[in-house]
């Protein structure tokens, strides 16, 4: 028998790395997609989850496989966050992303951003940035500009779907999540986000989002906010949340996940479901999250219909998936 020693090395020397992804959670249903749909959803998550991995692959951080994975889904009108952004009830765009490395607990943020194509590579300039955390509005844009960050126009953002929505939001003169019809029955999170560990131990998660359909008065969902959507910690896992931002903000949902595992001894597939299944079920909180543990496991949990969502380790083969196997 031929033995090939470099998989023998490989496999004996390799630190283990991974990566998840979610395109957002809610009500999505096998009965209401069109097979065109579909494809191209499942298509995206897995150019999102393969951009991440291939990073990993090469001995990329984790902060960089976050990065660019969410990138493709900010640049893909599909989903709520950059290019795809929903519109404000000012007929604009605001957008939230962060992102946290685990490694050192750095941080960075940017809140009700307009106009900067990846809203995540803002968060990451604010994350290297020693003396900030979080910014917002229009000094967040200020700042995205002197770090030479790419913005685009309105035409940019603009797509006839969006709009329908939010004709439809203004009729009703209320916000609403990334609906397709105004039906409280119909809701749709297109938040994105990633979380990774990389060869060298580290884990990174990101998050970011359009926000909510003609939304007023500068609402701020839990994305932009460290430890309610996003939240890395080496010592024990990334999260990357989807759904009901005010839920999540009051759970503190993606922090608790970690301090469930740190202080009380939980694994992450029962901090995952302590988090979305009991804590945010019993407020009406909905939607879901993705997270990855320093030994490489992941859970991709959610209490709505559907997440889109997806995940690889060790470059293996790419998994991705979008309904509830018991609801079609
Ligand atoms: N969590 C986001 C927000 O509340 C929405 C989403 O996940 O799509 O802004």
């Amino acid at each position: 028998m031929l033995i090939n020693f470099n998989r023998v090395f490989l496999f004996i020397f390799m630190k283990k790395f991974g990566i998840a992804v979610h395109g957002g959670a809610g009500t999505i249903l096998k009965s209401k997609m069109t097979a065109d749909n579909e494809k191209e959803y499942l298509r995206s998550i897995e150019l999102a989850v393969k951009t991440g991995s291939d990073i990993l692959k090469s001995g990329g951080t984790s902060v960089d496989a976050v990065t660019e994975s969410i990138i493709t889904l900010e640049d893909n009108p599909l989903f709520n966050a950059g290019k795809g952004s929903v519109f404000t009830s000012a007929g604009t765009h605001s957008m939230d992303a962060s992102i946290m490395s685990g490694k050192d607990l750095q941080a960075g943020s940017a809140a009700s951003v307009c106009g900067v194509r990846n809203p995540i590579l803002l968060a990451k300039a604010v994350m290297l940035d020693p003396d900030i955390v979080m910014i917002s509005g229009k000094g967040a844009e200020e700042y995205a500009k002197i770090s030479g960050l790419k913005f685009e126009d309105e035409k940019y953002f603009y797509s006839e779907f969006r709009y329908q929505q939010f004709l439809k939001a203004a009729q009703n003169g209320k916000a609403m999540l990334d609906h397709s019809t105004y039906d409280e029955n119909d809701k749709k999170f297109g938040t994105v986000g990633a979380a990774a560990l990389d060869q060298f131990g580290d884990l990174a998660a990101g998050t970011s989002t359009g926000g909510m359909t003609y939304v007023k008065f500068g609402r701020v969902g839990d994305s932009p906010l460290i430890g309610a959507g996003t939240y890395a910690n080496n010592n024990t896992c990334a999260v990357s949340c989807t759904g009901d931002g005010e839920f999540f903000i009051r759970t503190i949902a993606a922090y608790d996940i970690s301090a469930l595992m740190e202080y009380k001894g939980l694994n992450l597939k029962e901090a995952c479901e302590e988090v979305v299944n009991k804590k945010l079920r019993v407020i009406g909180g909905e939607g879901g999250l993705i997270a990855i543990d320093k030994d490489c496991n992941i859970e991709m949990i959610f209490n709505s219909q559907g997440m889109y969502r997806g995940y690889s380790v060790n470059d293996g083969k790419i998994f991705v998936s979008i309904y509830r196997p018991d609801i079609l």
